[in-house]
């Protein structure tokens, strides 16, 4: 699709809104003393200003830099969660469009559709796990609006061939919504290199995994300009505080390469294998993300045996795709070797 094509996808009221105006966007010279934006004058820990248009800036110039994109390309989300809800609210007319998504996958994806009272159509990935580019595109009609891909997947943890979500995009005449909170674990390239060629892609990443910041709260959106823009029309004027965007940035300026990433992986390989080797389990996926689905014989006796041992990990035996599996995330080594012992312990029933 042509990015104007794309374009004709926006919801028609949300095409021509005009966005809230802040004090701040108002006045942009020199700051003096500000008495246009109703704060208290008294500094209550810095806190008592909103936040600046400014430093949200410094923010995005980062994260374009860090992610070798475009400061225009870029949209900052209060998490991932707020971009997966803008691609509703922008593109879905409630009632009357709806989207279609892979299944087994995030469950934010379907709690934004019901919010928004936007039909969800959840396609089965195959037995494999491979991606079933014809059903997808199958399930979609005139009024599918977007396609949810994860990649890498959660639950199932592995990547998607580039060319297989390339392919539903060339073919696929709205947007493809290709979620990479796990990118940095996997080996597969990300999408965001393809927005150019193929605008009707929306990239989102976040800084919540591999950058070890799920507690501030900081998603990306990798999209064409134009959709980048109306994204901030729809978008909460100070959805990011300012508390959040200098920690960012100063947790940024630190670090280039996700610290932990090698010790992640490393880990990730050394739990998998030995996983392998207890009877209790059927079989460790190959994982492409920072967690692995693990299948075992009495998944749901397991998941209640650790929790009585305090560890807890993610049931997925009730989800379909998923039957007898769970998911455990990447630990420290500590962790991960007390998680092996405790499941060893449950397979020779101790
Ligand atoms: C964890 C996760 C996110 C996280 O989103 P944030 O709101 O940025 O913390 C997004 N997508 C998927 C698939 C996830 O597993």
């Amino acid at each position: 699709m042509k990015i104007e094509d794309v374009m004709t996808l926006v919801r028609p009221c949300i095409a021509q809104m005009e966005p809230y105006s802040t004090a701040r966007d108002e006045y942009k010279g020199s700051l003096g003393i500000l008495m246009d934006a109703n704060e208290n004058p008294f500094p209550h820990e810095g806190m008592n200003r909103y936040p600046s248009t400014a430093q949200r800036q410094q923010l995005l110039r980062a994260i374009a830099k860090l992610k070798g994109v475009g400061e225009e390309q870029v949209f900052l989300g209060n998490g991932s969660d707020e971009a997966i809800d803008l691609c509703f609210r922008v593109f879905c007319v409630p009632g009357k469009d709806n989207v279609v998504s892979i299944a087994p996958t995030y469950g934010m994806y379907s709690v934004c559709a019901a919010m928004n009272d936007v039909e969800y159509r959840p396609v089965q990935l195959n037995a494999d796990y491979t991606l079933p580019v014809d059903l997808l595109l199958a399930a979609a009609d005139d009024n599918t609006k977007l396609l949810f891909v994860c990649s890498p997947n959660n639950p199932t943890s592995n990547a998607f061939p580039r060319q297989d979500i390339a392919g539903l995009a060339e073919r696929f005449r709205g947007i493809v919504v290709v979620d990479e909170a796990y990118i940095d674990f996997a080996d597969t390239p990300s999408m965001k290199t393809e927005i150019e060629r193929l605008p009707n892609v929306v990239v989102l990443q976040t800084l919540s995994k591999a950058y070890g910041m799920a507690g501030l709260r900081v998603g990306i959106a990798i999209a064409a300009k134009p959709i980048v823009d109306i994204y901030n029309k729809v978008r909460y004027p100070y959805n990011i505080g300012t508390d959040t965007l200098a920690l960012a940035l100063k947790m940024l300026s630190e670090t280039k390469e996700p610290e932990q990433k090698g010790m992640i992986l490393a880990e990730r390989r050394r739990l998998g294998e030995a996983l392998k080797s207890i009877p209790e389990v059927e079989k460790v996926y190959p994982s492409d993300a920072n967690f692995l689905l693990v299948k075992v014989r009495h998944a749901q006796e397991l998941y209640d045996y650790l929790i009585g041992r305090g560890v807890i990990v993610r049931n997925r035996n009730n989800v379909q795709g998923c039957e007898g599996c769970l998911r455990i995330t990447i630990g420290m080594p500590v962790e991960n070797f007390h998680v092996l012992e405790e499941i060893k312990k449950f397979s020779a029933g101790e």
